[in-house]
């Protein structure tokens, strides 16, 4: 650039003009980022975030403690012990999963026959001592009662594809 070209950009400013003029068009344009926590993106059906244990409508719960998600789970994570009862069917007596070695690969939920251990839509749930995070039968049951109309609609809109 010239001697004479620095000159007459110094003298009418023309780079600070410019700056502003990017400025000012950004002031109107629709903004990028969220304004998070009253804000939130779309969340893909597949997501997987906190697990939960899923009921029948009658209040049943799903799971019968056939143990394929304790053994699939790469991590070691879960921790299943089951009794019959009376009427000779099979359900858990202990579900735990520590969610501190879980890596959310999903295969647990892929592992259930009945659709009972599920991860749902939740990704807001860090807690303040390591001990909170060791989840057992009555937290994920919980859980699934808490979020299972959006875990319905993601199994049902996750459906097509499987
Ligand atoms: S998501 Fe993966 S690591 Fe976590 S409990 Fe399920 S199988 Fe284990």
């Amino acid at each position: 650039m010239s001697l004479l070209d620095r000159g007459a950009r110094a003298f009418f400013l023309s780079e600070l003009v410019s700056g502003m003029s990017l400025t000012l068009r950004y002031m109107f344009k629709k903004p990028v980022t969220l304004n998070y926590p009253f804000e939130k993106g779309p969340l893909s059906p597949r997501f997987r975030g906190e697990h939960a244990l899923r009921r029948y409508a009658s209040g049943e719960e799903r799971c019968i403690a056939c143990k394929l998600c304790e053994a699939i789970c790469p991590a070691q994570a879960i921790t299943i012990e089951a009794e019959p009862r009376e009427d000779d069917s099979r359900r858990t007596t202990r579900y735990d999963i520590d969610m501190t070695k879980c890596i959310y690969c999903g295969f647990c939920q892929e592992a259930c026959p009945v659709d009972a251990i599920v991860e749902g839509p939740n990704f807001e749930f860090a807690t303040e001592s390591r001990e909170e995070l060791f989840y057992n039968k009555e937290k994920l049951l919980a859980n699934g009662d808490r979020w299972e109309a959006e875990i319905a609609a993601n199994i049902a809109a996750d459906a097509p594809y499987r």
